[in-house]
């Protein structure tokens, strides 16, 4: 929901890279670890562009104290007119401002080594803050709500100051159609205390009161615990080997499976009793609403993917073949199909991922130097340091990265992802005022995506070495059976099992692996040999009990993003020019309006099958090169 009042770290957000099937645990042995004062400065951010001292972000956390009482005494003031209006407005903006540099100041040092308690006692602090302050503006909404839609924009036509809020604005009173009255708000927000027990309940089952068996592999003994079963499927070329780490790990979730359907229910239940509580027709459209996006949406995203599997399967069939195994499971579709384990520097892809951009035009190209500058990225691995990978959008300062750069391929493709979040963070800073600089999940992930693609194009196009091409089409191919055709067979199931609910028929945790196993046919047909206990893989994925109704997202973006690439490519250069103009507007626009029309604008359309198509048919593509590129190695 946009929010008007101060950011709470639930609204300052980092853009972590999706990594559904990431297999951490095979790694390549790392390096040892240098400590942080061993690595040159220049690959590490430099905070002090922030603050430059602990004293001078004391400072401005004081003045941030103070700005959030001044807003606290602002209540009661909202209908005098549009002056008290716009203060309010002003002040919020303030506070917002402030808000970034003092969260990702003590956020981003931590993340340096989360080891020190002091930087983690200070963090802790501003979390405590953003609850004062959230506390100190929950009279905005419902008071602004008071003064009936046409007064405010009157006064916003009259007062252009005020008119910049326009949208923020009008968009509250559209989230006003399912707002209850004060007692069903009372009541509702009493549900709240019980409503995250399903998840709770979920996540000691599944991990802390399982118990990992440990089993016998041609390797040796394994503790299966999650990270090793997918470091089996990713890395061991028995067949043997994998067949029993999937029975085995997947028997976990057969010996309790009732257990769990009990709980989905209780997911199930509750997104439909606050969708009717709220007067939505469906749990979908209650979870679309935010965004203003039309359940068609996800009805038509599912179809037209349902549409495209052919390319899905002749990968898998390819796959067999290489591979050569008799038969084919879901325990094999991730080994890679060769070995391959070429090193890139980081200073050398540096100069690609700049050259990598060039579609783009010179303008950003330039701009994008800046987001890969030696003090906005903290790049190596040391002791205490974060996990993963992020970037973080400083408001009022620039974007910063934290990587953890391995010279691995997936080290490359991640910086690309994240250079593709920054870049939207700094044009979108550049070109909104404060209330539109942030952009939502669903448009965050095109950028990202889209820069990643790019990337791929200019390794393919040099690429010299088979098996170097290989390896880059099976990242590429990977990248979209994960983040696309597997989030929408999920986002399928999800709808599928809340219709259950709204429909009035049972969930059991029989129905529940109906509806997984007949999902997994309709899209894999007979590119697959199915095994009775893949049935139940619906109960060992978090985002079903944690967040319903949000990997839907990941596949609109890359649909999204496959449809822009396709104008990007276009053989006219007129069109090409266009098409860079619309993307570049695109991030630019950052938040100032509803997802779907700002990537209209950008020519994607996602009422229509036209980006799930370009998907299937880059898909399509990809596969086809690397026929092309195996039978070249053989
Ligand atoms: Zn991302």
């Amino acid at each position: 929901m946009r929010s008007t009042s101060p950011e709470g770290p639930a609204q300052v957000r980092y853009h972590l890279r999706m990594r559904f099937f990431a297999t951490t645990a095979e790694a390549a042995p790392a390096p040892p670890l240098r400590d942080r004062n061993e690595i040159p400065d220049r690959f590490k951010w430099n905070l002090s562009h922030i603050f430059p001292d602990w004293t001078r972000w004391q400072a401005a956390y004081d003045d941030l104290e103070t700005k959030i009482a001044a807003y606290a005494a602002l209540q009661g003031s909202l209908a005098k007119g549009p002056k008290t209006l716009l203060a309010a407005m002003k002040l919020s903006d303030e506070i917002g401002q402030v808000t970034y540099k003092v969260w990702y100041f003590a956020s981003l040092k931590h993340d340096e080594d989360q080891r020190d308690n002091q930087i983690n006692a200070r963090r802790q602090q501003v979390q405590i803050l953003f609850a004062k302050a959230s506390q100190a503006s929950a009279w905005f909404n419902p008071e602004l709500l008071q003064i009936p839609l046409p007064t405010v924009q009157q006064w916003m036509t009259a007062n252009p100051e005020l008119g910049v809020y326009r949208f923020a604005l009008e968009d509250l009173y559209r989230q006003q159609e399912h707002v209850l009255d004060d007692k069903g708000e009372h009541l509702l927000s009493l549900s709240s205390r019980f409503s995250s027990s399903p998840h709770d309940a979920f996540s000691a089952l599944s991990t802390a009161d399982i118990k990992h068996p440990t089993i016998r592999l041609s390797t040796g003994d394994v503790t299966l615990t999650y990270g090793q079963y997918r470091a089996i499927l990713a890395t061991n070329r028995n067949q043997a080997d994998r067949a029993t780490a999937f029975t085995e790990y997947h028997k976990l979730f057969t010996t309790n499976v009732n257990t769990y359907a009990a709980l989905y229910n209780g997911v199930l239940q509750r997104d439909w009793f606050l969708a009717q509580a709220r007067d939505y027709r469906s749990t979908l459209e209650a979870a679309l609403h935010g965004n203003n996006i039309p359940p068609a949406v996800v009805e038509n995203l599912i179809e037209a993917t349902k549409a495209g599997t052919e390319p899905l399967r002749r990968y898998h069939r390819l796959r067999k073949r290489v591979l050569d195994l008799k038969t084919y499971h879901t325990f094999d579709t991730t080994i890679p199909l060769v070995d391959f384990d070429r090193k890139y520097p980081y200073d050398q892809v540096l100069e690609w991922l700049a050259a990598s951009v060039a579609p783009l035009g010179q303008e950003y190209q330039r701009e994008l130097r800046d987001t890969l500058r030696g003090d906005w990225v903290d790049v190596y691995e040391n002791p205490g340091k974060r996990s993963g990978a992020y970037s973080a959008p400083v408001y009022g300062v620039h974007p910063y990265m934290l990587l953890n750069y391995n010279d691995t391929l997936d080290a490359v493709f991640t910086l690309a992802h994240e250079m593709g979040h920054s870049m939207h963070t700094l044009l979108a800073s550049a070109h909104q005022p404060f209330v539109y600089a942030a952009y939502t999940i669903f448009v965050a992930e095109v950028p990202s995506t889209l820069s990643e693609a790019l990337f791929l194009d200019y390794m393919l196009d040099r690429a010299t070495d088979d098996r170097e091409r290989i390896v880059l089409l099976q990242h590429a191919i990977d990248a979209i059976v994960g983040t696309f055709y597997t989030q929408v067979m999920f986002a399928d199931y999800e709808l599928q099992a809340h219709r259950l609910v709204e429909e009035g028929r049972p969930v059991t945790g029989d129905t529940l692996s109906d509806i997984y196993l007949t999902l997994l046919k309709a899209y894999h047909g007979d590119a697959l040999d199915y095994d009775e206990l893949s049935r139940v893989t619906w109960a060992r994925i978090p985002h079903f009990f944690s967040t319903p109704y949000y990997v839907y997202q990941y596949a609109t973006c890359y649909a999204s993003s496959a449809e822009l690439m396709k104008h990007l490519r276009s053989a006219d250069p007129q069109q090409r020019a266009a098409a860079v103009e619309r993307y570049v507007t695109l991030l630019k626009s950052g938040g100032s309006d509803h997802p779907m029309p700002l990537l209209q604008r950008a020519g994607v359309d996602l009422g229509t099958p036209e980006p799930v198509r370009a998907v299937v048919d880059q898909f399509d593509r990809l596969v086809t090169q690397l026929e092309d590129a195996i039978r070249n190695l053989s």
